[in-house]
């Protein structure tokens, strides 16, 4: 399971593991095909993950419900319905914590007890309050002296409560409260709720479809012709731990290459996004751009580190042989 931010260019993310760092996440058309090639007919559905708020899981990868709320429908997603989360009653965050109190002096270092009531006196105490005889039977009351006879009539036995460290208080229902991470307390009865949709993916994903067809075909092609292993939109994960999703990833032996197409639907963010990839892996990418976009995208694109082939109107016959060759040069010729 990968969390990110989800947008195209660099973010500041909060890692589960709590440590903030400055990353790249996967662009929304990466996560479309992955989705595609996942198969549509799933439900995306929003949870809520403890102290961090609410995230959805789309092709493996955790995304914060306000970075996806934003974009779902560059992502091909369609609302279902909805489902609600307890949120503060001051700011609305979703992400609370569940505090248990005392309720006289409002301090929070609780024991759990087993109770005893001395009905005549009316103390309450926890079991190892009271007196016991030599076989750990109850036998005075710690308060007033009186023996302790029978359950029921003398002393109530009302099960397991709660005793403050700091005030002494016992009690059978502690305080509890709902804080939210800007620290807001709430309590159970004016507890918001946030409304969050639960996702199908629509039929417009079939937009995806070509993309991938092109990259099965040029799966195809290198596989044939020049016997190497091809994985069509592989997840890895960079030198900063965080996951990348590769085009085609193609392997021989040790040497590893990868292919990323820029369409006719890309921009500098995406090529941007090629750029972040190929620093944090330190793989050597062959980049198959649209021809018409070539010339906006090559300002980020440095063909000194770059293999770039322009492609007309996702002709992969035209540029097969060229294709085969940047392969064939990075795989078998020099180390990479
Ligand atoms: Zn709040
Ligand atoms: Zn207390
Ligand atoms: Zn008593």
């Amino acid at each position: 399971m990968y969390t990110l931010v989800f947008s195209g260019g660099l973010s500041l993310m909060k890692s589960v593991e709590g440590a903030v760092a400055t990353q790249a996440s996967p662009s929304v058309k990466d996560l479309v095909l992955l989705l595609f090639k996942e198969g549509p007919e799933q439900e995306i559905t929003p949870v809520l993950v403890p102290g961090l708020g609410v995230y959805y899981t789309l092709a493996g990868f955790q995304i914060q419900a306000d970075s996806l709320l934003t974009r779902y429908r560059e992502a091909f997603l369609e609302v279902k319905r909805y489902v609600s989360f307890p949120s503060c009653s001051v700011c609305g965050s979703t992400s609370l914590r569940l505090e248990v109190l005392c309720p006289s002096c409002r301090q929070s270092d609780l024991l759990r007890i087993d109770l005893v009531v001395h009905y005549d006196c009316g103390f309450m105490g926890g079991v190892e309050d009271f007196i016991r005889d030599s076989q750990g039977l109850l036998e005075k009351c710690p308060k007033c002296g009186k023996p302790l006879k029978r359950v029921g009539i003398d002393y109530g036995r009302p099960g397991l409560g709660y005793k403050c460290r700091l005030c002494g208080a016992i009690f059978q229902y502690p305080l509890t409260l709902l804080r939210c991470d800007k620290d807001h307390p709430t309590t159970l009865d004016k507890i918001g709720v946030e409304r969050y949709p639960v996702f199908t993916v629509s039929k417009d994903l079939q937009k995806a479809r070509p993309i991938l067809d092109l990259l099965e075909k040029i799966q195809a092609e290198l596989e044939r012709r020049l016997n190497v292993e091809v994985e069509v939109l592989r997840v890895i994960k960079g030198r900063s731990r965080m996951p990348h999703i590769i085009h085609a990833l193609i392997r021989s032996g040790d040497k590893v290459v990868a292919i990323e197409i820029l369409d006719e639907r890309s921009d500098i963010s995406d090529a941007m996004s090629v750029v972040s990839k190929a620093v944090d892996l330190g793989i050597h990418f062959i980049v198959i751009l649209d021809e018409e976009k070539a010339l906006e995208l090559r300002k980020v694109l440095n063909p000194d580190y770059f293999t770039l082939i322009p492609m007309r109107e996702r002709r992969l016959e035209d540029i097969s042989d060229l294709l085969l060759e940047s392969v064939y040069s990075f795989v078998f010729g020099k180390s990479i």
